[in-house]
Formats: C-alpha cells, sequence, structure tokens
C-alpha cells in the first residue's frame, strides 16, 4: 500500500501504521486515526496525497465551524498557570 518505503529525511526503514492525528482549526480541534507512513528511525510521517487532501479538508471545516458529522468526543478547556 505505501508507496515510500525509506525515509526521504533519514533513509530509515518506512512502516505503513494507524497514527492519531490532532488537527486545529481556529478555536476548534478534531482528533483523527489515519493512515500513515511512518519512519522507524526518526519518526517521520509520510501520508498518501488523498489523506493529505482529507486532513486539509477537516483543518478547513474546523476553521468554518463545519462541524456537522463530528462526533464531539470531549471539550477543549483553557487553563491559566
Ligand atoms: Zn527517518
Amino acid at each position: 500500500m505505501s508507496c515510500v518505503e525509506k525515509c526521504p529525511r533519514c533513509g530509515g526503514q518506512v512502516v505503513e501504521k494507524e497514527v492519531k492525528e490532532v488537527l486545529y482549526g481556529g478555536s476548534n480541534t478534531a482528533f483523527l486515526t489515519v493512515m500513515a507512513g511512518v519512519c522507524l528511525h526518526c519518526g517521520e510521517r509520510l501520508y498518501a496525497p488523498k489523506t493529505v487532501r482529507r486532513l486539509e479538508e477537516v483543518e478547513a471545516k474546523l476553521e468554518n465551524r463545519e462541524t456537522t458529522g463530528f462526533r464531539t468526543v470531549g471539550r477543549s478547556f483553557q487553563v491559566a498557570l
């Protein structure tokens, strides 16, 4: 499935994995699980072009507050220390 087997950054081995991504848009946050190539050496993540597009779409929706269809899984808090 992965088109890249070597990390472009360090040349390490890249494996296909499910990774958790956190996206921010405006004051909204979304958590996603996506497939990505992950370098075993430096942790660099490589995404398929369609995954990148999907992530950008979600980011744009967050920014425009078009969160219809997104499931609420918690609340975000800002804490002053
Ligand atoms: Zn690497």
